[in-house]
C-alpha cells in the first residue's frame, strides 16, 4: 500500500485551501520506525512504550530502557518521537506485575495511576529517557491525566530526575517538552493553567470516546454503537481545540480515527492541525488532504449539525463521493 502513495510521501500535507497538517505515526516497537521514511510520517506522534514492557517476562532494567531509547531516537534520524510513559493496567496487563482483581479495570488502576501511586517504576523511566536522549531533544507525555493536580505531579517526578542527572553529572536533553494525553473529559474543563503548563497535548481518542460515550472499546455489543463524527463528540473536541488555540498550546490527536479518511478530514475542518496514525494510513489521507478544501467539509458538516443529524458522517461521505 506504501508504494502507491510513494509520489506523495515527501510532499507535504498541505490541503486545497493552503492549511499544512502534520501527519505522524503511532509505533511502539524498533521494528516500526522503518515505517517513518516509508510511510512519510513527520515524527513519532504516539510511542507506546509499554509494548517494550508487555513483551518480556521480568521488568526491564534502566539500562536497556535508555539503550533502547537512544536506538528508537537514531532510528527516527532527528524526527520528534513522543514516549508516552508505561500505560499499563485495563486492557495491558504485566504478566510480572501482580494483577489487581478490578470490577472495572478501563476505570481503575491504570496508565498515570500507577506511576504516581507507586512511582518507583515511572522514576526508573524518566531516567532512563533523559539518558536515552542525553544532548538530544525529548519529548514525553502522560498516558491517562484526568486532572491538573496529575499533571502537575507527573512533571515534578520529570523535574526531580533531571536535577538528579545534573546533580550526578550526566548529559542531559538538550530541550525537553512534556505533554499530557487528554482521555477522559474531565481534562478538557481543567482550569487554563492546565494548559498553559502543558507543552503540548495529544488526544487519545479511543479511551476518549469510550468515556465520553461510557461504550467500552472492547465490548463488540457496544464498541460501534456511538460514531466519532456524533456531533456531541465533535463539539466536545471542538471545545478542547479552542482550548489550546486560547492558550498558544499544541494539539494532536493519536487515537485509531485520526488514521480514517472521513474522521481525519473532518478533525482537519475543525481545527486539528496534527494526527497520529498507523503508518499504512498516513499515505492515504495525506492523499485525501491535498484534495480537498477544509472551508468546503465544514460548511457540510455545519449543513448537518443545524438539519439535526446526529452524525455528519453520511453528509461528508456524500459529499466526498462527488469530489474525489
Ligand atoms: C488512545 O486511547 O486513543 C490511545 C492513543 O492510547 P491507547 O490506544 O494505547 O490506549
Ligand atoms: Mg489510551
Amino acid at each position: 500500500a506504501q508504494e502507491r502513495y510513494a509520489s506523495i510521501r515527501d510532499l507535504p500535507a498541505e490541503t486545497k485551501c493552503g492549511t499544512r497538517m502534520s501527519l505522524q505515526m503511532n509505533a511502539g516497537l524498533i521494528a516500526d520506525l522503518p515505517s517513518l521514511a516509508g510511510s512519510g510520517a513527520e515524527g513519532v506522534g504516539l510511542f507506546r512504550t509499554e509494548l517494550q514492557f508487555l513483551i518480556r517476562n521480568q521488568m526491564p532494567q534502566r539500562g536497556e530502557l535508555s539503550a533502547l531509547y537512544d536506538r528508537v531516537l537514531n532510528a527516527a534520524g532527528g524526527r520528534r518521537v513522543a514516549f508516552r510513559t508505561l500505560d499499563i493496567g485495563s486492557d495491558k496487563v504485566l504478566p510480572y506485575m501482580k494483577a489487581n482483581d478490578e470490577p472495572n479495570p478501563a476505570m481503575g488502576w491504570r496508565a498515570i495511576r500507577v506511576g504516581l501511586d507507586k512511582p518507583g517504576v515511572l522514576r526508573m523511566q524518566l531516567q532512563a529517557l533523559l539518558r536515552g536522549a542525553a544532548g538530544r531533544p525529548l519529548t514525553v507525555m502522560f498516558p491517562f491525566i484526568t486532572q491538573l493536580a496529575e499533571f502537575r505531579t507527573a512533571k515534578a517526578e520529570m523535574d526531580k530526575a533531571i536535577d538528579r542527572e545534573i546533580k550526578l553529572g550526566h548529559p542531559i536533553p538538550s530541550e525537553i517538552e512534556v505533554g499530557a494525553m487528554l482521555e477522559t473529559p474531565s481534562l478538557a474543563f481543567a482550569p487554563d493553567v492546565f494548559f498553559e503548563e502543558a507543552d503540548f497535548i495529544s488526544i487519545g481518542g479511543n479511551d476518549l470516546k469510550q468515556f465520553f460515550f461510557a461504550a467500552d472499546r472492547e465490548n463488540e455489543l457496544v464498541r460501534r454503537r456511538y460514531d466519532t463524527l456524533d456531533v456531541s463528540f465533535l463539539a466536545f473536541l471542538e471545545h478542547v481545540i479552542k482550548r489550546c488555540d486560547a492558550a498558544g498550546t499544541p494539539l494532536s490527536f493519536c487515537g485509531e480515527d485520526a488514521g480514517r479518511p472521513v474522521e481525519a478530514l473532518c478533525f482537519a475542518a475543525l481545527g486539528l492541525r496534527t494526527l497520529s496514525m498507523r503508518p499504512a494510513s498516513v499515505g492515504p489521507v495525506k492523499h485525501l488532504l491535498r484534495r480537498i478544501d477544509l472551508n468546503e467539509v465544514r460548511a457540510v458538516m455545519d449543513a448537518a449539525i443545524t438539519n439535526g443529524d446526529q452524525s455528519v458522517r453520511r453528509a461528508v461521505s456524500d459529499w466526498l463521493v462527488y469530489q474525489v
